[in-house]
């Protein structure tokens, strides 16, 4: 499918042309993909630019757009002749107006391809999506000239005068890949005093100018350490094993599953890999999850390829920066690019290996348009390029874990900790016992304490004996909602706009207020219910309330100060990537002694010293209406209890919960993956869920409830209609959140199992003009959240 950019016809007299120079038809066209919500998968035709400069498929350009010929950016996505125009005009077909220097290689193109019909987004808009906006705003981009000598210049090219013949023989000496040079740099290169002698053989024609796009930048590290460059460790056989055996398959496509328990190396797993990579003269792409959430990891392939060109993309950097990250990657500059999510489109020109660290991580999906899930796109683009990808995880998805058992992807197993460190003793401690001890202790029940007396004493212990300690609670805010304290009014505080509860926040110098995570709605704390006058009370413990609670209890027994000696982490006081680099930085050196935080503090950090874990309660995403909230639990009970015993001390974990039978936490707290697998594979294939069944939803939202209703029962019947008998469609239903910011939600859900089924439900529709993305409906083909 795709369309014609054709000129309306002019008002006669409007067009004045020179009849004496008839005007050629052109005879080069291009696809362009606009990047606009127009759903052509094959773009709109138009002629080359009046420069007649070629075009390449990939290539960014500017075209004039509709009856006003507004200007519009897009992307060639086709070059050709005049097949191009089935037929239409060639004299007709508007012109491309200018092109711009960003080009995404072929493979990338078709990558988008495959996107933009498999998650059913317009091509122009997923295009826009692999390039940043600051390389599209061309922010810190800045043309230079600079020199070379021209190519076999006569033998008896005598440049007249000492000075320029004496700089002449020096040119001649400079290897011919130096080139091209700046003219102060040349000057100075061949000993000239000033820039005379090159200015002479530039006007002989000796030295010719060529203009070269750079980018103006500060570095994007931020490493100061300079991440020591420390000697590679000796593999262990498994290490050895899975690196031999992945680099078989170098050169061709070959999805790999890493599975090693936390601190199993898989990082260098991943170094020793790119090290074959680059000795091939080929490029590797890293994902890891927020960038700005894992320093460590990005600091490691920092330290190992320095001397290689190590492109870092993360949303911590400005515009110019980014712009030149980029700029290295597309030149090959780079050998390596480390980057979150969008870094799968790093656009470099021989790739050789992806890598997905953390594979499981929720954040390599886009909630927005295109929703794509980073890892799914990755494995895509290595089939595309003919390259492995390694997903590597303690804790795989149980999408990657049902394609390594079903041979899908070829698995490899790290099943211990490197260098005889031995995984950490996990505790489960019921907080219902742990309440009643603490009653005993006090007389009185102390409910909203959020640690326990085991826990207690273990943090007294570790501190004590000179260890560091984190602390697991994830959720932020004071307490997580408000309610009457007597249970026949039954009155929480919700959201006005929303159908979620008012989480209570407490900042100093402000009074306390309660907070929307939805909507971002704030209003002050009430103080008593609204419905029976009684004085409400705060129910569930979230961060702040926590880091209270460690001043109050352990302020002067063990010498923690909020800000000095211990510290929260989360988002409301990491608001930019430096400070949490920072804080890191400060709980590496030893200063901070604790930390308490939400699940940043899950991802990814090694430090020797952590010999105490504690997870305050394991219970925060239990009881989430989504069918992922165990696997959600497993994995964030077994990442945050690997933070604990990378040292010489085996290290402690606590797990506080209400559920201690409960087997995603039983089974985190035994380490033992592959029977939580059996047992969730098993669960989801009864109810027919992913990842046997997959799964697609769509999203609609209207301010009006009813006009929502309709407009998704249009929808439903629309898939209803273009599904084969496979497809299983559910709704439209209300969804488990069924009003955000005053708008009402439905949500219709496809289950089939197999994806193809999935594509040709929504493609009918789409190509209909039932079924488009836009801001009243979301398509959302392998949801990773479902509320
Ligand atoms: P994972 O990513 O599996 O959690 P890491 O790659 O972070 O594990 O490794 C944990 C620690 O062990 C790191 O400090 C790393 O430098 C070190 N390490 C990795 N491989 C070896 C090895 N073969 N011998 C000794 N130490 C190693
Ligand atoms: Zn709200
Ligand atoms: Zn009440």
């Amino acid at each position: 499918m795709h369309g014609v950019e054709c000129i309306p016809m002019p008002p006669a007299g409007l067009f004045e042309t020179d009849d004496s120079t008839p005007q050629d038809a052109p005879t080069s066209f291009v696809r362009v993909a606009v990047e606009r919500s127009l759903d052509l998968s094959d773009g709109l035709t138009y002629a080359g630019p009046e420069s007649n400069q070629p075009l390449a498929v990939g290539q960014r350009v500017t075209v004039p757009l509709g009856r006003g010929d507004a200007a519009a950016h897009g992307f060639v996505v086709a070059v050709g002749g005049p097949e191009l125009l089935d037929g239409f005009d060639p004299n007709k077909v508007k012109r491309v107006r200018s092109a711009s220097s960003t080009r995404l290689p072929e493979p990338l193109v078709e990558l988008a391809r495959w996107m933009s019909t498999y998650y059913c987004c317009p091509l122009g808009m997923v295009l826009a999506t692999m390039v940043p906006a600051a390389v599209k705003a061309s922010i810190g981009r800045r043309t230079i000239t600079k020199l070379e000598p021209v190519p076999d210049p006569p033998a008896d090219f005598d440049p007249g005068t000492p000075t320029a013949r004496a700089a002449w023989d020096a040119i001649r000496q400079i290897p011919a890949g130096d080139f091209p040079i700046a003219a102060k740099d040349l000057a100075h290169r061949v000993g000239a005093t000033n820039a005379g002698p090159i200015n002479k053989l530039v006007k002989l024609g000796a030295l010719r100018e060529v203009t070269v796009e750079t980018v103006r930048a500060p570095e994007a590290f931020w490493s100061e350490s300079g991440a020591a460059l420390a000697a590679p460790p000796e593999l262990t056989p498994d290490q050895h094993a899975a690196v031999e055996g992945i680099t078989r398959t170098l050169g061709t496509f070959a999805p790999h599953l890493l599975r090693g328990v936390t601190g199993s190396g898989k990082t260098e797993v991943y170094l020793r890999l790119i090290e074959r990579v680059v000795e091939l003269d080929k490029s590797a792409i890293v994902l890891v999850p927020e960038i700005a959430l894992t320093p460590q990891t990005a600091e490691r392939f920092l330290a190992r390829f320095e001397h290689l060109g190590v492109a870092v993309l993360h949303s911590g950097l400005t515009g110019a920066t980014r712009n030149k990250q980029w700029a290295a990657a597309a030149s090959g500059a780079a050998k390596v690019v480390v980057g979150a999510r969008s870094a799968v489109f790093a656009p470099v020109p021989d790739l050789g290996l992806i890598v997905v660290d953390e594979e499981h991580d929720q954040s390599y999906k886009q909630d927005q348009l295109p929703r794509y899930h980073a890892r799914d796109v990755a494995v895509v683009r290595a089939s595309i390029e003919h390259v492995p990808v390694v997903l590597g995880s303690a804790t795989p998805s149980m999408e990657s874990w049902h394609n390594a058992q079903t041979d899908r992807y070829t698995l490899w197993h790290l099943p211990a900790r490197v260098a005889g460190l031995r995984m950490p003793a996990v505790e489960i401690v019921d907080m219902r016992t742990e309440r009643k001890k603490r009653r005993e202790q006090h007389g009185d029940p102390r409910t909203l304490e959020s640690i326990g007396p085991t826990l207690a004493s273990a943090i007294e212990q570790t501190l004590t004996a000179g260890g560091q300690a984190i602390l697991l609670l994830n959720r932020r805010g004071f307490a997580s909602y408000v309610a009457c304290p007597d249970s026949n009014c039954g009155w929480v505080l919700g959201c006005d706009s929303c159908d979620t509860r008012m989480v209570v926040h407490r900042a100093q110098a402000r009074r306390a207020y309660v907070r929307c995570h939805h909507c971002l709605a704030e209003q002050l704390l009430p103080k008593t219910c609204p419905t029976c006058g009684k004085k409400v009370i705060e129910l569930g413990s979230g961060t702040q309330r926590a880091e209270q609670e460690i001043e109050r209890r352990f302020g002067t027994t063990l010498g923690l100060i909020e800000g000095e000696t211990f510290a929260r982490v989360d988002s409301d006081t990491m608001r930019r990537a430096s400070d949490y680099f920072d804080l890191l930085a400060r709980f590496g050196r030893g200063e901070l002694k604790l930390l308490v935080g939400t699940q940043m503090l899950a991802k990814g950090l090694d430090y020797p010293n952590v010999r105490l874990v504690g997870v305050l309660n394991a219970d925060t995403s239990i009881g989430v209406p989504d069918f992922r909230a165990c696997e959600r639990t497993f994995q964030l009970v077994t990442q945050v209890a690997g933070r604990a015993g990378r040292g010489r001390d085996p290290g402690r974990v606590i797990v506080q919960t209400m559920s201690p039978d409960e087997p995603a936490i039983r089974l985190a707290a035994q380490h033992d993956f592959e029977t939580f697998a059996k047992r969730e594979l098993a669960t989801r294939h009864a109810s027919r869920l992913p990842p046997r069944w997959r799964m697609a939803r769509v999203i609609v939202r209207d301010r009006d409830h009813d006009a929502a209703d309709e407009h998704a029962r249009g929808i439903a019947q629309a898939i209803r209609a273009a599904a084969d008998e496979a497809v299983v469609v559910q709704g439209p239903a209300p969804c488990p959140i069924a009003r955000v910011a005053e708008h009402f939600r439905f949500a219709i859900e496809l289950f089939a199992p197999n994806p193809k089924s999935i594509q040709r439900a929504l493609a009918a529709p789409r190509t209909a003009g039932l079924l488009k993305a836009d801001a009243r409906t979301a398509i959302d083909v392998d949801p990773v959240a479902v509320l």
